[in-house]
């Protein structure tokens, strides 16, 4: 019996999945008392859910869903791939039709000399990978101590040892002895909560002015790379102040370390150009790429780095590699949702139509009396809750109260929004047109407006 055709009800799913599945980043036993929320079918940027109930997906996924749910399109080039060939490996002399084909693809729209791929299976081991080109890059140029590779706090770079190590989350490091050696950490751009009585200005190039100082720190002849999103994602959407990323580029310039760009959320249109570094102008040596490179519709990420970066990488075997590096499935799937991408204009259509509508009433949303901030590029945005915005004061109550009760209105109302700490973010697909705009926002409004009466009642706002 094909138990996916005909399923029991919610209340038995939810059972099942309690006993059997362990999901990420959840509190086990707390899910189990709820049951999770079974999503059967979608399409557009509409979910639907065991009960019947249609949600609007406000985070296209998780950050990935960039063309929309339900193109038969994919569908057809994965089941055409799976019929002809459904695997092969690349490691030992062999290469794929869909895999070349996507390298290429990847290298004509990556910016600059961006022009080699070296495919994983999703993003945190892409940058793993990239620990690996790092150093091994350096020390193919007879720099071996060139080992550390310096991130931010608060930056999300994945969830492998090293995807963890490199990211910024204090909560993973501290489960299982994170970070790996050789990972340095600098402050991050976040004005709202950390920019003091600075202007943004003046904050972001001191934050970027960190870089320069830990450099200096640990030695210039120890650090091989910088990486960093272009804006960051799960740390909460916080796009920086505009003086942060020139002098960060200036920076690794000038010590002549490598710049990663992990473009794992900015890719593919998110941030209404192709990649998050043309939206904040900079030139990075190796760019993380995974989420709307497939649109979730198959896992894949990968690493593309420059012509010189190659180069001396060339001149080694890497010994690196994963089973389904380039998986012939993935890459079909992948080379089909690029097409889309660029054939229905859609990266061109949210620069010049949807992200401004989002925009001008995303930013109208600070005038909710819950609201501090509104920050949005392209279509990634964030609010700041706050109990008082002229002081940006913080909520009397652990980080991420007034967060949780705003997400749960929101779960309550049918849109898809995530929390961050006191930080509530979208990131929706970017077909979404402008009469669905409208309606994620009414939802968000309204579940703004139950989440202030409740903090109100609970005493942690006037
Ligand atoms: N880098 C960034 C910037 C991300 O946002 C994520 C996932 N949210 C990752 C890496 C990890 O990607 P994955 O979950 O596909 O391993």
């Amino acid at each position: 019996m094909n138990v996916l055709a005909n399923y029991p009800p919610t209340a038995e799913l939810q059972a099942i999945d309690s006993a059997h599945h362990l999901h990420p980043f959840s509190h086990a036993n707390d899910l189990a008392k709820r049951g999770p929320r079974v999503i059967t079918s979608a399409k557009g940027v509409w979910l639907k859910d065991s009960d019947g109930n249609e949600i609007i997906d406000g985070m296209a996924g998780l950050w990935c869903v960039n063309i929309g749910y339900g193109r038969d399109e994919l569908a057809d080039a994965a089941s055409r791939q799976m019929r002809e060939l459904p695997f092969y490996n690349t490691f030992f002399k062999t290469t794929t039709v869909p895999a070349l084909m996507l390298a290429r693809k990847l290298a004509e729209l990556a910016p600059g000399p961006l022009n080699h791929v070296f495919f994983a299976n999703g993003g945190s081991d892409a940058n793993d990978t990239n620990i690996r080109i790092v150093r091994t890059y350096w020390a193919e140029k007879g720099q071996p101590e060139r080992s550390v590779i310096i991130s931010r706090w608060n930056g999300y770079h994945g969830s492998t040892i090293g995807g963890a190590s490199l990211g910024g989350m204090k909560a993973m490091h501290g489960q299982g002895g994170l970070p790996i050696p050789d990972i340095a950490f600098i402050d991050q751009p976040n004005w709202w909560a950390e920019g003091g009585d600075m202007t943004p200005e003046e904050f972001g190039l001191e934050r970027a002015r960190q870089l320069e100082a830990k450099i200096k720190e640990i030695g210039p002849d120890r650090v091989g790379a910088f990486i960093a999103e272009p804006i960051q994602g799960a740390g909460g959407v916080i796009v920086p102040p505009d003086s942060y990323w020139p002098e960060i580029q200036r920076i690794v310039k000038k010590y002549g370390i490598l710049l990663i760009a992990d473009e794992v959320i900015c890719g593919f249109g998110r941030t209404a150009n192709w990649f998050g570094s043309q939206t904040v102008g900079i030139e990075p040596d190796i760019m993380t790429i995974a989420k709307g490179l497939s649109s979730g519709y198959a896992p894949i990420g990968a690493s593309i780095v420059t012509d010189e970066v190659s180069e001396v990488l060339s001149n080694t075997e890497f010994n690196h590699g994963y089973t389904y590096s380039g998986h012939p499935v993935s890459c079909a799937v992948a080379l089909e949702n690029l097409r889309i991408l660029e054939e229905e204009g859609i990266v061109d259509r949210v620069r010049s139509e949807t992200a401004p509508y989002l925009k001008q009433q995303w930013e109208a949303l600070v005038d909710h009396p819950l609201i501090g901030e509104a920050k949005i590029a392209g279509m990634m945005a964030s609010v700041a809750l706050t109990p008082n915005k002229a002081t940006r004061a913080k909520f009397d109550a652990p980080a991420g109260t007034a967060g949780f009760i705003c997400r749960d209105r929101c779960f309550a109302n049918n849109v898809i929004m995530r929390s961050v700490g006191d930080r509530m973010i979208i990131s929706p697909p970017l077909t979404i047109t402008k009469d669905e705009i409208d309606i994620l926002l009414s939802r968000a409004r309204k579940s703004m407006d139950e989440a202030h009466a409740q903090l109100k009642a609970d005493g942690l706002m006037a």
